[in-house]
């Protein structure tokens, strides 16, 4: 197929470029470069550095590329940011995708694969979370991601568009060669955090809550592989050839880890201690977040290669110590 990747010089976006050259897939990629990194794709990969919001730039590449499907990663994605600037959100991840997907459907591209999040959900009742559980999202980036999915199910029902949308749980996890990975500024992400506390790059982690209602009272994410999630993106294509077929997915291992145990995660990988301190809770953490992917495996036979927080890690630090620096 013939993607357009918007994002795709970001992290989990450059993962997905490599995974569809992989699979045989022909991907060209749209970003601005405010966030994405050029070394983050082969040379032999075509990136357009634009605007997504840019209707006239995005319709002209979707047209000379003779785009298929538009697989779109590029969103701002600080929770904190998101409340004390919401402006900035709603604009970038909410208008801009309007934009391109106006481009698209002025071009005839009905294909359409969307970067959500488990954000969406809030503060869930139940664990783990389903796709059907209540979404009410707790700070503007959340609700940005889910205004989109509303956008989505109406213009698969007034245009025909099919679109499939993955509320990712914690992306983590590099690419096992080490060539490709996390690389964030700022960072604000645990698991480099913890890495570049363990070097000495960083000061102490800062742990944020350690009285939250679980067992060892800090807070439980799902980490999951950024190449796993990657291929669900290439297991819903024969899905998206049903004319409005809108479908929504979570995507994470269903396992619960604790802040501590990442850490433990990070010193058994590296045989380096990760210095930390305690800190107050950090605004809009829910205490735990973790997924039933069970529809995904089941309708898309997606397969979770990295179960486990250490095989993930060992992923992560075997890129940050190739690349202590990022792609700088
Ligand atoms: N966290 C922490 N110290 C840090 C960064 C994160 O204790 O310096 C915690 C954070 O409170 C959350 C978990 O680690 O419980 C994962 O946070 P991250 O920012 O990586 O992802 P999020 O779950 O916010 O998407």
């Amino acid at each position: 197929m013939n993607v357009l990747v918007v994002g795709g010089a970001g992290y989990i976006g450059s993962h997905c470029v490599r995974q569809l050259l992989a699979a045989g897939h022909n991907p060209v990629v749209l970003d601005n470069l405010v966030f994405g990194h050029r070394a983050a794709l082969s040379p032999a990969i075509r990136l357009y550095e634009a605007n997504l919001g840019d209707e006239a730039a995005v319709g002209k590449i979707l047209k000379d590329e003779k785009i298929e499907v538009v697989m779109h990663f590029a969103a701002f994605a600080y929770v904190g940011e998101s409340v004390s600037d919401p402006l900035k959100y709603y604009f970038n991840n909410v208008v801009a995708t309007l934009h391109l997907l106006r481009a698209m459907l002025a071009a005839g591209v009905k294909k359409f694969i969307f970067s959500s999040t488990c954000a969406t959900y809030g503060i869930p009742r139940e664990m783990p979370i389903v796709e059907s559980s209540p979404q009410a999202p707790i700070n503007p980036y959340g609700q940005s991601k889910l205004d989109v999915e509303n956008a989505l199910k109406s213009l698969a029902h007034a245009h025909g568009l099919s679109f499939a949308t993955f509320r990712y749980f914690n992306a983590a996890g590099a690419a096992e060669d080490g060539t490709i990975g996390e690389a964030h500024d700022p960072e604000t992400h645990l698991i480099p955090l913890a890495i570049d506390a363990a070097t000495g790059r960083r000061p102490a982690l800062q742990i944020f809550g350690t009285d939250y209602p679980t067992p060892d009272g800090t807070c439980l994410r799902d980490y999951v592989h950024v190449d796993d999630l990657s291929r669900a993106h290439i297991a819903v294509f024969p899905k998206l050839e049903t004319p409005g077929a809108a479908l929504f997915y979570n995507l994470g291992t269903g396992r619960p880890t604790s802040v501590l145990e990442v850490i433990q995660a990070v010193e058994k990988v590296s045989g380096r201690k990760v210095p930390y301190t305690t800190a107050p809770r950090r605004a809009g953490d829910p205490p735990a977040l973790y997924a039933d992917s069970s529809k995904a495996v089941r309708e898309l036979g997606w397969t979770v290669r990295f179960p486990g927080i250490n095989e993930i890690v060992a992923t992560a630090w075997a890129w940050h110590a190739a690349r202590p620096a990022g792609y700088r």
